[in-house]
């Protein structure tokens, strides 16, 4: 006799790639989290085991802004290393999974907001890869990244992303890599050991991002310019805040909504994620 939960194991097999994919919005923290060990990265590779495996991965990392918008759609992207002062090991890392020119091609026929241009020479960011290679180590899985168009306001990327919500149904992993809340010139480089640590405005916003989402209240969370001087400290400049909003985009009805990795680091940084599906 099967348990319900062997079932349900079974038909997620069955299933993988073929059932609809959640979408996620990953805060990804420092490049370190890309080579630690520790309680981020270890959700990480959970949510690789707990999701269906998926055909594609296709990621809107805060570390791509161009202008226009663009997807990658070489074979073999590099691993691109977008940092300074990190140690020599962080440098090393390579993430060699494939590309997909088919998928870059279909992604790009799905928007009809803009011109998606096919892009031969980015790769995998830290974004990307600090996080992906967490959730599938053998990097055997296809990996896509689209690039976020700076140049236009939340609302802009908001409905973007829903022209893309078809590619959950065709075994696409989308994930947004950002964070809610970041301040890199307010970070307490004292603190970043303190577990936890939060500027009371980082908190107050944290608190005020988990609240509308999980009531589906997206439009404060475009109008963000309009939500107060704490709002202005935890999105300083939108880069790292408008994953986020993909992320939302691609929320369908009936879709349920949860967090993980709810924790503050060095004061003006959270790592809050959500689960969307
Ligand atoms: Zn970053």
């Amino acid at each position: 006799m099967f348990s319900l939960g062997s079932l349900a194991q079974v038909a997620g097999t069955m299933k993988s790639g073929e059932e609809k994919m959640p979408v996620l919005f990953i805060g990804h923290g420092s490049p370190m989290n890309g080579i630690e060990e520790n309680a981020f990265s270890e959700q990480w590779q959970e949510l690789g085991r707990k999701i269906p495996t998926p055909k594609f991965v296709l990621c809107v990392s805060a570390h791509w802004l161009t202008r226009g918008t663009h997807v990658t759609a070489m074979e073999h992207p590099r691993t691109i290393h977008d940092f300074g002062g990190f140690p020599r090991e962080l440098f090393e890392v390579e993430y060699p999974a494939p590309g997909s020119p088919e998928l870059a091609g279909e992604t790009a026929r799905l928007v009809t907001k803009t011109q998606v241009g096919l892009d031969h020479d980015w790769g995998l960011d830290h974004g990307t890869w600090t996080v992906v290679r967490h959730m599938y180590p053998n990097a055997n899985i296809p990996v896509l990244q689209l690039s976020i168009d700076y140049h236009q306001p939340a609302k802009y990327h908001y409905e973007l992303a829903r022209e893309l919500a078809a590619l959950r149904e065709k075994g696409v992993l989308i994930i947004g890599s950002g964070n809610m809340v970041h301040n890199l010139r307010m970070v307490a480089w004292d603190k970043l050991n303190e577990p936890e640590f939060g500027f009371d405005w980082a908190l107050e916003m944290n608190t005020l991002f988990k609240q509308h989402i999980a009531d589906g209240n997206h439009q404060p969370l475009l109008d963000y310019q309009q939500l107060g001087r704490a709002a202005q400290l935890a999105i300083p400049t939108p880069d790292h805040y408008y994953p986020l909003i993909y992320s939302l985009g691609l929320q369908e009805k009936g879709d349920t909504v949860e967090f993980f990795n709810d924790k503050a680091v060095g004061g003006s940084l959270t790592m809050t994620s959500v689960w969307i599906g």
